[in-house]
C-alpha cells in the first residue's frame, strides 16, 4: 500500500513543470517594429523576436515559425536543396471554392504549399529535412503534403540519409477527402521502407500537431522530440470537450503531458533543438569496431567467499551512498543522451536509457536507477521498474538493433514493482518480452549488476551474452526476505537464508551463471567510483572487441547456448 502510494506520487510528479505551456493558440509572428505578444500581451520589438528564435523576450511563449524560418534555425548556412517545389493539387474532390482558396494562400504566404522538402547540412551531417507551415491551411495534410513527404523519405532511403521532419499541422485537409485519408498510408508505408534500411528518423512536433499527422508520420520517429508547451493530439481539445461534455485538465495534451505518458523522447527548448540534432545525427553515424581481446579475470572464488558472508554481501549491495545506475552512465559514457518513455502509458523513472558513446563508438545504455536522495528514491521508485519500464527498455533495446549499436545495461533492482497498476498494465508480460526478445537481439548485450540483482525484474535487463557483477552485488531468485518467508514461513531469518541461497558473486562465477566478478574498494562510495569505473571501461573494451567481431547469427547462438546450459 504504502509502495503504491509512492508510485502514485513518482507518477504526479514526472509531469514537467518547469515548461511555459501555452493556453491559447499561438499568434503568428507580429509584423512590424511594435506588437503586442498575444499571450502575455506586452508590447514587444519584432526584430527581438526574430532574433530570439521566435521566442516572447518578455513571457518565454513560443510562437509558430514559418517553415523556412525554421529551416534556417536548424540548417547550416546555405546547405538547404528545397525538393519538389510547386507540385499543386488536382483537388481530387472537385471542391468548390478550395482551388480559389489555395491561390490566395499562395499569394500571402509565398509557399507552394503546406510542407517544404529538401536536404540540408546540420552542423555538418547531411539529413533530408520536411517542415509543414501552419501559414497554409493549418498544414493540413493533402496530397501534396503527403507526396511532398513520402517522396523526401523515399529519396533518403535512395541515397541512404536521416530524416528529421517538423511536425505542425491541424490534421488531414477535409477539402480533399479520403485521398487526405490515404496520405497517412503512404507517409507511413515509406517511413517504414526508410526504417526497415537501417535509417534514422527524427520527429520533431511543434504546435500544434493533431488529428492525421500525429496517427501516422508525426509518432512513427526513432526519436520523438517536441517543443515546449505545443498542443499534441489526436483528437483536438474541442472536440474532446464536445465529446465527453467535460472541461479538460490544463496542460492536457501539451508536450509535458505527452513525455509524462511515454510518448516523446524530450522536450527541447528551441535555442537547443539544433545541437540536439546535431548530437542525435552524430550519435547515429557508422560505428567502428574496436580490436578483440579478452582481459585477465578481476577475482577468483577461492579467494572470494572467505571476504565476506553472503549477508554482508547483501547488506553491501543495498548501502545508501553505494554507486547507483546513473553514476556509471556519468562515470563511464561521453555525449550521454536520455531517452524517454514506453509510446504507450508512461516514462518510467525506474529505468533510465539512453544513447552514449563508449570510447568514441556509439552504444545505448540502460540503468535500473535507485536515485541518489531521497527525493529522488521516491522519484525513481526506490529502483522497482514497472512495466512502462520494461517496455522503454526494450524499445531502446530494439532501437539498438536496428542501428547495430551494442546495448550495455546496469542491473541494480530489489525486484519489479509489485502493485495494482503494474498488474493493471501487464508485470509479467511486459518481464517476459524483454526476456524473450533480448534473448534473440543481434547486436552484443552485457549486463553489469551493481547491486540487487533481485528477481525476473533483474533477469529482464541480464538476458545477455555475458553478465558480471560487482564484488558485493547480489543476484537472486528474490530476496532473502522474501525467500525465508516462503521456505521457512519466517522472514526474520533472512540471514540464514542468504547463506543458502548461493547469491554471491562467488557462488554465480563458480555456478557459471555470470562470468566475471569486479573488484570494489572497502567503503565503495561514488567517491572511489572511478577506480571501479575504470575497470569496467578496460573489461567492456575487451568485450565490445570480442562480441562486436562475432556475425548476428553467431551473437544470437551464443546467447542461446549460455542458457540453454542453465
Ligand atoms: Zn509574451
Amino acid at each position: 500500500m504504502k509502495l503504491e502510494n509512492m508510485f502514485k506520487k513518482t507518477r504526479l510528479s514526472s509531469s514537467r513543470k518547469n515548461y511555459i505551456s501555452l493556453k491559447e493558440a499561438k499568434p503568428e509572428v507580429p509584423q512590424g517594429l511594435l506588437r503586442k505578444c498575444n499571450r502575455c500581451g506586452q508590447a514587444i520589438i519584432t526584430e527581438d523576436v526574430k532574433a530570439g528564435g521566435y521566442i516572447c523576450p518578455k513571457c518565454g511563449g513560443y510562437f509558430r515559425v514559418h517553415a523556412y524560418r525554421r529551416i534556417e534555425m536548424v540548417a547550416d548556412e546555405g546547405t538547404f536543396e528545397e525538393w519538389d517545389k510547386g507540385l499543386t493539387t488536382r483537388n481530387p474532390l472537385d471542391y468548390k471554392g478550395y482551388e480559389e482558396k489555395l491561390e490566395a494562400l499562395k499569394e500571402k504566404t509565398g509557399l507552394e504549399e503546406a510542407v517544404i522538402t529538401g536536404k540540408a547540412r546540420i552542423d555538418g551531417t547531411d539529413a533530408v529535412i520536411a517542415v509543414c507551415d501552419g501559414r497554409f491551411l493549418m498544414a493540413s495534410m493533402g496530397e501534396v503534403v503527403g507526396e511532398k513527404i513520402a517522396r523526401a523519405v523515399e529519396r533518403a532511403t535512395e541515397v541512404k540519409l536521416p530524416v528529421i521532419i517538423f511536425a505542425c499541422s491541424g490534421g488531414a485537409r477535409m477539402q480533399e477527402g479520403i485521398t487526405s485519408l490515404m496520405q497517412m498510408a503512404k507517409t507511413s508505408a515509406a517511413l517504414k521502407r526508410h526504417s526497415d534500411a537501417g535509417h534514422l528518423y527524427i520527429s520533431v512536433l511543434t504546435d500544434p500537431t493533431t488529428g492525421g499527422v500525429t496517427a501516422s508520420f508525426a509518432m512513427l520517429g526513432d526519436i520523438i522530440l517536441a517543443e515546449p508547451g505545443a498542443l499534441i493530439g489526436f483528437a483536438g481539445p474541442r472536440v474532446i470537450e464536445q465529446t465527453i461534455g467535460q472541461k479538460l485538465p490544463k496542460g492536457f495534451q501539451r508536450s509535458e503531458f505527452l513525455l509524462a505518458h511515454g510518448f516523446i523522447d524530450g522536450i527541447i527548448e528551441r535555442p537547443k533543438l539544433k545541437g540536439t540534432l546535431s548530437r542525435i545525427l552524430k550519435l547515429h553515424a557508422g560505428c567502428g569496431k574496436t580490436a578483440a581481446g579478452i582481459p585477465e579475470k578481476d577475482i577468483i572464488p577461492e579467494q572470494y567467499n572467505k571476504v565476506a558472508s553472503a549477508w554482508d554481501r547483501v547488506e553491501i549491495s543495498r548501502m545508501k551512498d553505494r554507486p547507483v545506475g546513473e553514476d556509471y552512465i556519468h562515470a563511464m559514457f561521453t555525449d550521454f543522451i536520455e531517452f524517454h518513455g514506453d509510446r504507450c502509458f508512461a516514462d518510467d523513472k525506474a529505468i533510465i536509457g539512453g544513447v552514449g558513446r563508449f570510447g568514441g563508438r556509439p552504444v545505448t545504455v540502460i540503468a535500473q536507477a535507485k536515485g541518489t536522495n531521497t527525493k529522488e528514491n521516491i522519484e525513481r521508485n526506490f529502483g522497482m521498474p514497472s512495466p512502462d519500464g520494461y517496455r522503454k527498455a526494450l524499445r531502446l533495446m530494439k532501437q539498438a538493433e536496428k542501428f547495430r549499436r551494442p546495448v550495455i545495461c546496469f542491473v541494480d533492482t530489489p525486484g519489479a514493482f509489485c502493485g495494482l497498476e503494474a498488474e493493471e498494465r501487464g508485470q509479467g508480460e511486459a518481464i517476459a518480452r524483454c526476456i524473450y526478445e533480448m534473448s534473440a537481439l543481434k547486436v552484443p548485450v552485457l549486463s553489469v549488476i551493481i547491486g540487487e540483482g533481485g528477481s525476473g525484474g533483474a533477469l529482464a535487463m541480464a538476458t545477455s551474452d555475458e553478465v558480471w557483477m560487482l564484488e558485493n552485488s547480489v543476484y537472486s531468485i528474490l530476496s532473502p526476505e522474501g525467500f525465508a518467508s516462503i521456505l521457512w514461513k519466517d522472514s526474520t531469518r533472512a540471514k540464514e537464508a542468504a547463506e543458502v541461497m548461493k547469491l554471491t558473486a562467488g557462488d554465480l562465477l563458480e555456478a557459471g551463471i555470470v562470468e566475471r566478478i569486479i573488484k570494489e574498494p572497502g567503503h565503495y562510495t561514488i567517491q572511489n567510483l572511478e577506480e571501479v569505473a575504470s575497470k569496467l571501461k578496460k573489461y567492456m573494451e575487451g568485450f565490445l572487441g570480442t562480441y562486436g567481431q562475432m556475425s548476428e547469427e553467431e551473437l544470437t547462438e551464443h546467447r542461446y547456448k549460455r542458457f540453454r546450459r542453465m
